[in-house]
């Protein structure tokens, strides 16, 4: 069973290291990214994950398919965006406060100024270099998972931090 780590394991600190050449297209590699989008469907609010979050040190994140779905019936049909060695190539200068959280930090949740546009470069799973760029979510989360890979989570800037365990809301 994969379980996702809360905020104070030294993991999450670290700064993630990137996948190397050899890494691509390796059984390895998939068995990493299945426990990341296993260990994510798992919850129902989760829209990403990174992977120090399951305890893996190395550059990548999944983005939900359901992110990119505009049907109503909740049932996902877009396939989840996998991003290995990311970098932000653009960020809009024009910020937002964003409400956030995180599978690692239950169950607080909080403020943080983040760009309202971001892309990014990364690699997919086989090593094809491609480009992606979002706005709101999918901005706030592409800006939220390199922060995972870099060993920074949302409550170090975040403000008005709230605890609200699911019996609250
Ligand atoms: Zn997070």
């Amino acid at each position: 069973m994969v379980t996702i780590l809360q905020k104070d394991n030294e993991i999450l600190r670290q700064i993630a290291q990137p996948v190397s050449q050899s890494e691509f297209a390796t059984p390895e590699l998939a068995q990493i990214i299945s426990d990341m989008q296993t260990a994510m469907h798992r919850e129902d609010d989760a829209v990403a994950i990174a992977a120090p979050q399951i305890g893996v040190s190395k550059r990548i994140f999944v983005v939900s398919g359901k992110v990119f779905d505009r049907t109503e019936e909740g049932t996902q049909t877009h396939p989840d965006l996998i991003c290995i060695n990311p970098e932000i190539t653009k960020a809009s200068k024009d910020k937002k406060q964003m409400n956030e959280g995180c599978l690692s930090v239950r169950y607080l949740y909080g403020n943080v100024r983040r760009s309202s546009r971001a892309s990014i470069r990364a690699y997919t799973q086989t090593g094809e270099v491609f480009e992606r760029g979002g706005s709101g979510l999918l901005a706030q989360i592409f800006q939220h998972e390199i922060d995972h890979l870099n060993g920074i989570l949302f409550i170090d800037t975040a403000k008005d931090i709230k605890d609200m365990p699911p019996e609250k809301k």
